[in-house]
């Protein structure tokens, strides 16, 4: 296939799900398959892919989500760097509606913080470049797909000898909560629907330990409806026969060695540490911190903040969603008290978070 239209292709997804019918007929006991890409999410409830499935093949979203998965305590710390004069605080947009423990980008911009929405790392680094007497102050979320755009950012900051542009860092990478989530007794995952951007950046090798250490098949895995349910087929095929490997279906972008040009920039500037993820906790190894050749511009070293205490919304369960352990419908706030409107949780604010998905599309 070489054209979108072919992999939205109705009468190739019918057939594709004919095929995992066939595959599981007869089969007592369900498959769980998990994604963890908050655009896998986004596509599974926009095809409403869920639907096309027999009831032995079950789908759960983990935390594939960047803005959701990023706790209070480091939008609290968005929120007080936007409060300190002269200080920019520039954004990818989801950010900005997050409500923190207390107030969020959003209502600060509305009080007169300065707060500008950037489409790449590198328009703040322009930013830094046309406002020399104001400290720019990049918010960097996001998994192993933005963090090698926003170490480039850094690079391209000590190239122009900017000593103005900052980088307040929360990365996080994917495979090290896919282990916690492996390890967890109350799950069963039986495969995973690996991330596509992601993917393209470590190559398969990142989720080999799935395969080998808990014997849960992996397929990475394209956007669309047909990438979508070949992948469910490969993964339901390997199950079938009690197998386990990674194998990739998004063999158009993904390559075995990954991206190495990537790889290159995020071992540069970024080093690994251990990070919070809401709802799962502190995840050893999780995360990617500036290295000390690049402190300059660390946004959390170079300029403190006092934050306030960090609180978690009452009622909200982004934090089981993104363990797949909750469906949004299981939350009393899902369509009343929480909408994209009037978001209570970071998973109804972001474009790829699982509540907003449901609201948008239906369950
Ligand atoms: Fe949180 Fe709203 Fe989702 Fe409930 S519906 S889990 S309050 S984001």
């Amino acid at each position: 296939m070489k054209y979108q239209d072919e992999f939205r292709d109705r009468d190739i997804v019918q057939g594709l799900a004919s095929r995992i019918r066939e595959l599981v007929a007869g089969r007592r006991e369900p498959m769980t398959f998990m994604e963890v890409c908050g655009t896998h999410t986004m596509s599974i409830y926009q095809y409403g892919l869920r639907t096309l499935l027999p009831p032995q093949v079950r789908l759960i979203s983990g935390p594939g989500c960047p803005v959701c998965v990023t706790p209070n305590e480091y939008l609290d710390r968005a929120v007080a760097l936007c409060r300190v004069p002269e200080v920019i605080v520039a954004t990818f947009g989801d950010m900005v509606r997050v409500p923190g423990s207390t107030s969020s980008l959003l209502e600060e911009r509305a009080k007169g913080a300065d707060i500008r929405i950037v489409y790449s790392p590198l328009d703040a680094v322009a930013l830094a470049a046309a406002n020399p007497g104001k400290r720019v102050v990049f918010l960097g979320v996001g998994f192993e797909t933005t963090a090698p755009a926003i170490g480039g950012s850094i690079l391209a900051a000590k190239k122009q000898s900017l000593g103005n542009y900052f980088v307040l860092a929360a990365h996080k990478t994917m495979p090290q909560p896919m282990r916690v989530l492996s390890a967890d007794p109350e799950l069963k995952i039986d495969g995973y629907i690996c991330p596509a951007h992601v993917s393209a950046i470590t190559g398969p090798d990142a989720y080999r330990f799935l395969a080998e250490e808990f014997r849960i098949p992996c397929v990475i895995t394209g956007f669309e409806p047909v990438d979508l349910m070949q992948g469910v087929e490969m993964l339901a095929r390997q199950v079938v026969a009690g197998e386990s490997r990674v194998e990739t279906q998004y063999s158009r972008v993904v390559r075995p060695e990954g991206n190495r040009k990537a790889q290159a920039v995020i071992r540069e500037v970024f080093t690994p540490c251990d990070a919070p993820w809401r709802g799962i906790g502190v995840i050893p190894g999780s995360g990617l911190r500036i290295v000390d050749a690049y402190a300059a511009f660390d946004a959390g070293k170079i300029i403190p903040v006092e934050v306030e205490e960090t609180k978690e919304h009452a009622g909200c369960l982004c934090g089981e969603i993104l363990k797949g352990k909750a469906a949004p419908a299981d939350c009393p706030l899902f369509a009343g008290a929480c909408t994209p409107e009037s978001p209570v949780g970071a998973c109804m604010v972001s474009s790829e978070g699982t509540c907003a998905a449901a609201y948008k599309y239906g369950q």
